[in-house]
């Protein structure tokens, strides 16, 4: 997978792709992250790449001619075939099945906005897909962009030792994951449940299916609608609604 990210400060990137999952995903070749600064694509002297808004109003809009000739100059022949993300708030949400279907793709290229936003013309006519990580403002896009390389990368064959992690992680299928313990067994003086020493593993199983449950339905049973559930799990669930 290939992240081409245009970006009005680079170096914000130091640090987020330079160590752990990230860096061995780089070195192991799973993934290639090019950083591309939109100022070298500025025209004239001063690389200008903000001015006023048309119509007046505070803060300063990124103009689009920089932007256009960074995608085109970055992209060349694959221009047509790279999905071009703009980072907004006023995007669709990013979330787990967003990072999957991003992970389908062979190179990916992201927009981070600074200022008051971009020119409109980088929305309707440059960008093919406006991705947002939530609804509140950042003051640019880079962190929304190290959020989407961060959750994209993980996904990819090869990148983290155990490759089922994932399928368990939540959000992975519509439920939170069931809660970790690991040593001692007992920490002042709470002890760790006893299945999870009991080596049974069909039993460990069961449980940790069902406090995935329950914990969703605690605290986001506005995911739940959409988990993957079976006839057991529904039958737990209803035991645990029921028992309120
Ligand atoms: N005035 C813009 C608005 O209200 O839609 C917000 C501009 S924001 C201060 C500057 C840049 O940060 C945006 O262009 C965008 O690239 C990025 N940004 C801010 N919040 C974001 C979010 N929730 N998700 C993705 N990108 C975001």
């Amino acid at each position: 997978m290939q992240f081409d990210i245009l970006t009005l400060f680079p170096g914000l990137f130091a640090g987020a792709f330079e160590e752990s999952i990230i860096k061995r995903a780089r070195e192991s070749g799973s993934v290639t992250i090019a950083l591309h600064n939109i100022r070298d694509y500025a025209a004239g002297r001063h690389k200008v790449t903000d001015d006023t808004p048309y119509g007046g109003g505070g803060g300063m809009i990124m103009k689009p001619e920089p932007i256009f000739a960074a995608t085109e100059a970055v992209l060349g022949e694959q221009a047509d075939m790279v999905p071009v993300i703009l980072l907004t708030p006023q995007g669709r949400l990013f979330d787990q099945s967003v990072a999957r279907e991003l992970a389908r793709h062979d190179r990916l290229l992201l927009i981070c906005g600074r200022y008051e936003g971009v020119d409109e013309r980088v929305h309707r006519y440059l960008a093919t897909d406006e991705v947002s990580i939530g609804d509140y403002v950042l003051s640019g896009g880079e962190i929304a962009a190290m959020v989407i390389v961060d959750a994209v990368t993980r996904l990819l064959p090869g990148v983290l030792g155990d490759p089922a992690a994932t399928f368990e992680d939540s959000h992975a299928e519509g439920l939170l994951e069931y809660p970790h313990y690991t040593r001692p067994p007992t920490f002042r003086g709470h002890p760790v449940p006893d299945v999870l020493l009991s080596g049974h593993h069909a039993e460990i199983t069961r449980w940790r299916r069902q406090q995935a449950i329950q914990r969703t339905l605690e605290r986001r049973p506005d995911i739940l609608s959409s988990a993957h559930l079976t006839e057991e799990d529904l039958a737990y669930l209803a035991r645990i609604e029921a028992s309120g």
